[in-house]
């Protein structure tokens, strides 16, 4: 029987669990989510061993982000895997519009890209996430482990040197020449290395639920502002996502009113949904979000080297947290692959990787930050009367300005592209 370990936040465990084996690889990734998966594909097929951790059972999840920008099909692309990919049942998301209570303002209309992917694909992140895995499935030197708990690190002088993770059939240990924290929001790995965040506090957070959608309805995101709350509808086919948007730590006050009351303020905000709000009959159907934004200070440490979320946690400002994810993935690949294969990873390495991620993931969240400063927070307090932001109006009008937030949107700061 494996012993119980319940190592502490900021510190290195170092509880002994009861280990079943020990296995040996050069890429130990934590997390089977954009980042983890996507890099786990780059580095197994330029041969390097690669054993991905994921501690869930399978891939199924609700109200994750499901976009898949621009940069990143054309990504797939240079994989030759793009048109695979659409090949899997999606939506196309032709433009971004900023709901305001004049209709929705069309701020990046991305058929003016030059791309051969001028708009957001809509996939169900599971569905991502399974075409990435099996396609690093065909390289021999890949390993993915499902239901693989990291609770450990292994450390040796000051160095990690792996992970130990539970399974359902008891622990394991995992040593490597690297070890990615690539395990999101509440990384595991960030706490046990003790790194330090510098927190940013978004005014919000998002209630998701799911509400029928009509055969014959629009396509295209569709939103709304008023009575001090914010309601994103994203097409999902069969079903619209909503994103009911509403003060930090407001959440309590809602659900005492009850769910008629809730119901209600829906369809006020869009009353071509009144016929369905009904369909709302349990606080269990309506997941709640906390909104969060925050990055490191420091992405590694001997041993170790933290991306996407577990690096940088994104707020859904933009819905720009997957392209960011991957595109960490991408550059570490690019900065790693040589080393790891050559066995010699060195600190510099490590902070090349941030040091090329970081500026683009400061901008992108002083952007974000500017935007629930300025948009977000107006719109959720019912004493104002919500103005479109003036900058924003000129960006979408002055020719030579209004692509700019479409490519922001589809490509980040800089594109990134795998090194030939
Ligand atoms: C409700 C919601 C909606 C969002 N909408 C959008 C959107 O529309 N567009 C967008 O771009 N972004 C969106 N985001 C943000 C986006 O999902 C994240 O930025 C992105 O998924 C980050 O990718 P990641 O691979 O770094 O981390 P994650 O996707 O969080 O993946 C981390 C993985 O690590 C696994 N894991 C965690 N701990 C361990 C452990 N100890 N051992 C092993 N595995 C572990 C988790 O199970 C998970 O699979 C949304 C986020 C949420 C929560």
């Amino acid at each position: 029987m494996a012993s119980q370990v319940k190592p502490h936040a900021g510190s290195i465990a170092n509880t002994e669990p009861n280990i079943r084996d020990v296995q040996h690889t050069t890429a130990a990734i934590v997390g089977g989510g954009p980042a983890g998966a996507v890099l786990a594909l780059l580095l197994a097929r330029k041969g390097i061993p690669v054993t991905l951790l994921e501690s869930h059972m399978d891939f199924d999840r609700d109200f994750r982000g499901d976009t898949i920008h621009p940069a990143v099909m054309e990504l797939l692309d240079e994989l030759g895997l793009a048109q695979r990919l659409l090949e899997l049942h999606h939506t196309k998301l032709k433009s971004a519009t900023l709901p305001t209570p004049r209709g929705p303002l069309t701020l990046a209309p991305f058929r003016r890209l030059k791309t051969r992917f001028p708009y957001i694909t809509m996939l169900p992140q599971a569905d991502f996430l399974r075409f990435v895995t099996d396609e690093a499935g065909r390289y021999p030197n890949f390993r993915l482990a499902m239901g693989a708990r990291v609770e450990q690190l292994v450390m040796e002088h000051g160095v990690v040197r792996g992970v130990r993770y539970q399974s359902p059939d008891g622990w394991h240990e995992l040593r490597a020449t690297l070890t990615f924290g690539a395990d999101g929001r509440f990384s595991r790995l960030r706490k046990l290395a003790g790194l330090a965040a510098i927190k940013t506090s978004p005014p919000m957070d998002v209630l998701w639920f799911r509400l029928p959608r009509k055969l014959g309805e629009g396509e295209d995101i569709m939103g709304r502002f008023g009575n001090g709350h914010m309601l994103i509808m994203l097409n999902r086919q069969e079903t619209w996502q909503a994103a009911f948007v509403i003060l930090k730590a407001s959440y309590g006050k809602l659900h005492a009113a009850g769910l008629p009351a809730l119901r209600q303020a829906i369809a006020e905000l869009m009353p071509e949904f009144a016929d369905r709000v009904e369909h709302l009959q349990d606080w269990k159907q309506i997941s709640l979000l906390s909104v969060e934004s925050d990055r490191l200070q420091r992405w590694y440490q001997p041993g170790l080297l933290l991306i996407g979320d577990a690096a940088h946690v994104m707020s859904p400002v933009g819905g720009v947290g997957i392209n960011y994810a991957i595109q960490d993935a991408v550059v570490a690949a690019n900065i790693l692959t040589q080393p790891l294969k050559a066995g010699n990873v060195q600190l510099r390495h490590l902070r090349s990787v941030q040091r090329r991620r970081e500026w683009p993931v400061r901008i992108v969240q002083a952007l974000q930050s500017l935007g629930q400063r300025r948009i977000v927070a107006n719109a959720l307090n019912p004493g104002k009367t919500f103005r479109v932001p003036e900058l924003l109006q000129i960006l979408s009008r002055v020719p030579v300005l209004r692509d700019l937030p479409g490519r922001f949107l589809a490509y980040g700061v800089w594109p990134v592209h795998l090194q030939p």
